[in-house]
């Protein structure tokens, strides 16, 4: 079965990652809008870099859920991709390997000057943190106002127009390009899976609706697909 997963922050919200818009996204008082921005980093690095690092202290500490667990197992069986807005690094280290991560990687950083992309886990000890060249490094995220990866984008939107199941997971829809992904994968004959405990944009399109965490709709998930048989 060629099956499709856009995933959003909920997936991860079982493993104690915050939601951006949960009611425990807020840091000091800030919104990810106001800290997530190309401004907000020239205007005060610091800042956005204590934000970082406070996520990355969580993320560390976190562990793939059942729900990234289960995503990795049916890449056994079936032709199985993730389309990840999260940059928790989680669906890989559950052992997924077909991952695209549309906004970025919170353990990358990024030479502001020279462009230089590496991966750092102890980039926190010293912030801002900076590259070789003597320019301060960013998270290597995609920031609000900030263009996809072209090549990941491209990649999402070819295999949603031809996914046979699309899943959507833990995803407000609110954030462009990511939630018109399944609205693609709808116009090309997917039957779409929606699992969020809050109805979105995206429950209007699907044909099964299951209203509650990640975990628990993918077992379901799992059970249908194992009484559809082998693919
Ligand atoms: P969002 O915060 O806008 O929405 C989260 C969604 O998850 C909501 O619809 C909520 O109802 C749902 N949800 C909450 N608990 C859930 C659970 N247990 N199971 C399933 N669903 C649950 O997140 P988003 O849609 O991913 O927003 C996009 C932006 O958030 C992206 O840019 C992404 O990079 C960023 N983000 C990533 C992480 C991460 O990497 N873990 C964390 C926070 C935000
Ligand atoms: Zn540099």
């Amino acid at each position: 079965m060629r099956i499709r997963v856009l995933t959003g922050a909920g997936i991860s919200a079982e493993s104690g990652i915050p939601t951006f818009r949960g009611k425990d996204g807020l840091w000091k008082g800030f919104r990810a809008e106001d800290l997530a921005t190309p401004q907000a980093f020239s205007k005060n690095p610091i800042k956005v870099w204590e934000w970082y690092c406070w996520r990355r202290q969580i993320i560390g500490q976190a562990e793939p859920n059942e729900a990234h667990k289960l995503l990795a197992d049916w890449e056994r069986s079936h032709d199985l991709w993730i389309i990840t807005q999260n940059v928790d690094g989680l669906h890989q280290r559950a052992g997924s390997k077909n991952v695209i991560e549309l906004h970025g990687n919170i353990w990358r950083l990024r030479c502001t000057a020279c462009g230089k992309v590496w991966e750092d886990e102890k980039a926190c000890s010293k912030i801002p943190p900076r590259c070789e060249c003597g320019a301060i490094a960013r998270p290597d995220v995609v920031w609000f106002g900030e263009a996809l990866p072209s090549e990941a984008i491209r990649k999402s939107y070819e295999l949603a127009g031809d996914a046979e199941i699309f899943i959507v997971v833990g995803t407000s829809g609110v954030v462009q390009p990511a939630a018109n992904l399944p609205f693609v994968a709808k116009s090309f004959g997917a039957r779409i899976y929606v699992v969020n405990p809050q109805p979105t944009i995206h429950t209007e399109i699907a044909d099964l609706f299951l209203q509650t965490s990640a975990s628990e709709g993918l077992r379901r998930i799992d059970e249908l697909l194992q009484s559809e048989g082998p693919s």
